[in-house]
């Protein structure tokens, strides 16, 4: 049997949310599954009637049993429609180039290419393989995306947790041309070197690079904390936007390393800055001992709750280091606040934050929700995709 001829029967009433177009079948939605597909295989989906809901990527190991290629009866899922998909997705972005040379070209499910990351750094592309949709394409990715770009190298940085659930096992390594493990980049007119090789998710979070800039604006006059600096991202921001002096914490001594020579780099006055190799939660009790205070704050921690059964213990991490964060605020200071945790809506993120200043007894304007840049767009249709979100605050 073809491969296409595979399908998955859905139970009755479960064909309602690929009518809604989104992207993803649990296995607990799956009737039966028709043909013998490997995983990664394309089957077709169709409702118990029989009829056509979408061509998807098959996965027999995870509990998402298959994500979605199209909604099209037509389209054959082959080289030269995934070539379509990325040339839309890269293209979509041609207006949002001003200003940097790195940034995501292909989101995942938000650009109809589940599992599938790309990231810009200059000449070099970083390409994680998430789902065993996108594993099945392996080798199509790279010279598609060079030739697509002109990126002189692609590099895998496939070691994500994630892929443990499609029963894949972590990948890295160059897969065009000659990868320099470290890049420069230059966003808003910061230069930023980026180890690509050793460095956090694909080496730079560039779904900041908006709220760096905002915090670049909040800086000037303004004594600056940054708390989980990696390598110095919004420290950078506030030392070209005029802070007087920026204190910027992180458990990884790596990080801090190349955070000090992003500041060489830029020409940026050494003496302003100064790194701590500490634990945050830690060091902001220290702080409110020794009674310091700060015009502009920036907490953006790591992902406190990777899936659903963390959001308790997130919650508790997230509420402790917004409350300590508000005692240093000065009065009138601002403080920028995040998550990146999926699995923490937006909605809650923001009451546990109130619930922080309610026991900081701490009065605090919203002055703007903050999100991912515009770059990292997720799908209407996939809600999950909004992983980061954020508060601006202003203290009384
Ligand atoms: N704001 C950064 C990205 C932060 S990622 C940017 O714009 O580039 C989160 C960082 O938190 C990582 O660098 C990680 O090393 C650090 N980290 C994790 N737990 C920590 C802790 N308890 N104390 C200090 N740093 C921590």
């Amino acid at each position: 049997m073809n491969q296409e001829a595979s399908r998955l029967v859905l139970k009755p009433g479960r064909e309602k949310s690929l009518r809604h177009r989104h992207p993803w079948v649990f296995s607990g939605a799956v009737e039966s599954v028709e043909g013998d597909p490997a995983s990664g295989d394309t089957v077709s989906v169709v409702a118990r009637d029989g009829a056509f809901l979408a061509k998807a990527a098959y996965c027999p190991e995870s509990q998402i049993r298959a994500r979605v290629w199209s909604f099209d009866a037509n389209d054959e899922i082959d080289a030269a429609f995934l070539r379509q998909r990325l040339q839309a997705s890269i293209e979509r972005r041609a207006a949002l180039r001003q200003g940097s040379d790195a940034m995501r070209l292909v989101h995942g499910e938000s650009d109809g290419l589940p599992g599938l990351v790309v990231d810009r750094y200059a000449g070099t592309l970083v390409v994680q393989i998430l789902s065993a949709g996108a594993e099945r394409w392996r080798s199509f990715w790279a010279p598609a995306l060079a030739e697509l770009t002109g990126a002189a190298a692609v590099y895998e940085r496939s070691d994500v947790e994630v892929r443990h659930l499609e029963g894949l096992a972590p990948r890295t390594g160059p897969l065009a041309g000659d990868v320099q493990g470290t890049v420069r980049i230059s966003e808003d007119g910061i230069a930023y070197e980026v180890d690509l090789v050793n460095g956090q998710k694909t080496g730079f979070y560039l779904d900041q690079r908006d709220n760096r800039s905002l915090a670049g604006t909040l800086a000037a006059g303004a004594e600056t904390l940054n708390a989980f600096c990696y390598t110095g991202g919004f420290s950078l921001a506030a030392l070209k936007g005029g802070a007087p002096r920026v204190i910027s914490i992180d458990t990884s001594e790596e990080a801090l390393a190349l955070a000090q020579r992003n500041v060489q780099v830029n020409g940026l006055d050494a003496a302003k800055a100064e790194w701590m190799a500490a634990d945050v939660f830690a060091q902001l009790r220290r702080f409110r001992d020794q009674g310091r205070k700060f015009g502009l704050i920036v907490l953006d921690p790591p992902k406190f709750a990777p899936t659903e059964k963390h959001v308790p213990n997130a919650a508790r991490a997230y509420k402790d280091i917004n409350l300590w964060a508000m005692k240093l605020l000065a009065p009138g200071g601002h403080l920028l606040t995040f998550s990146c945790s999926g699995a923490v809506s937006a909605e809650l993120f923001q009451k546990i934050v109130a619930g922080a200043a309610a026991d900081a007894r701490a009065d605090l304007q919203i002055r703007r929700h903050l999100g991912a840049t515009p770059d990292h767009a997720v799908s209407i249709h996939f809600p999950e995709g909004e992983y980061l979100k954020g508060l601006w605050l202003q203290a009384s």
